[in-house]
């Protein structure tokens, strides 16, 4: 554990685009993927930080995405599954199929320093930067914050950039739906939960 995880900006959006892709284009547990034909939708909000992207996105890259979506939940599964392994092993499958190609490129007047193929398509593009924003954190040792959310009818991932690594819910929602849960269990189905209570103020067992 290195404590606080700091990720550098290109890393952090490769991996804010992986966790995107895997929200938005698979399914797991009760969370629903766009309805067919939606995806595309779905892209252009997953790529709208990056003018140039959006503007090489188009309909024919959606099942390319789809792919690389379904392959990139697979590595957080494994990582769910504590299997390092073989979340290392599918990051260099991918990897290999679009190798990173660090490389200067000039953006509004700074060099700044790029990792993807220079003149790859948008699919090869994003294969390279979320494999490789996802084998930094690996590399890194922090391959427990690249988490899927315990609710069990979520299945959303996340990474955990808490102080303490605790982090379990994709969201506050998951967190509140699941306690409420609980507290309904522990007090045989009846009673309210004391929903208006902070949550960090209830005095509850881990
Ligand atoms: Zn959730």
């Amino acid at each position: 554990m290195t404590g606080q995880v700091k990720l550098d900006s290109y890393t952090d959006a490769g991996v804010i685009v992986s966790i995107d892709l895997v929200n938005q284009l698979t399914a797991a547990g009760g969370h629903a993927v766009p309805a067919a034909g939606d995806e595309l939708g779905a892209l252009t909000r997953i790529l709208a930080f990056d003018p140039p992207s959006l503007a090489a996105l188009g309909a024919d890259d959606v099942p390319g995405f789809v792919a690389l979506a379904r392959v990139l939940r697979e590595v957080f599964d494994d990582l769910r599954g504590d299997d390092v392994d073989a979340a290392a092993q599918r990051l260099n499958t991918l990897l290999a199929r679009s190798p990173a190609q660090p490389h200067l490129a000039k953006e509004e007047g700074r060099w700044r320093l790029h990792h993807h193929p220079v003149h790859a398509e948008l699919v090869a593009m994003y294969t390279a930067i979320c494999a490789e924003a996802l084998a930094r954190v690996v590399s890194a040792g922090d391959a427990d914050r690249l988490g899927t959310c315990q609710a069990p009818d979520c299945g959303r991932v996340f990474a955990d950039v808490s102080k303490n690594g605790s982090r379990r819910f994709c969201t506050t929602t998951c967190q509140n739906r699941v306690k409420v849960t609980a507290f309904r269990r522990r007090r045989g189905g009846a009673g309210t939960p004391p929903a208006e209570q902070p949550l960090d103020q209830r005095r509850q067992p881990r």
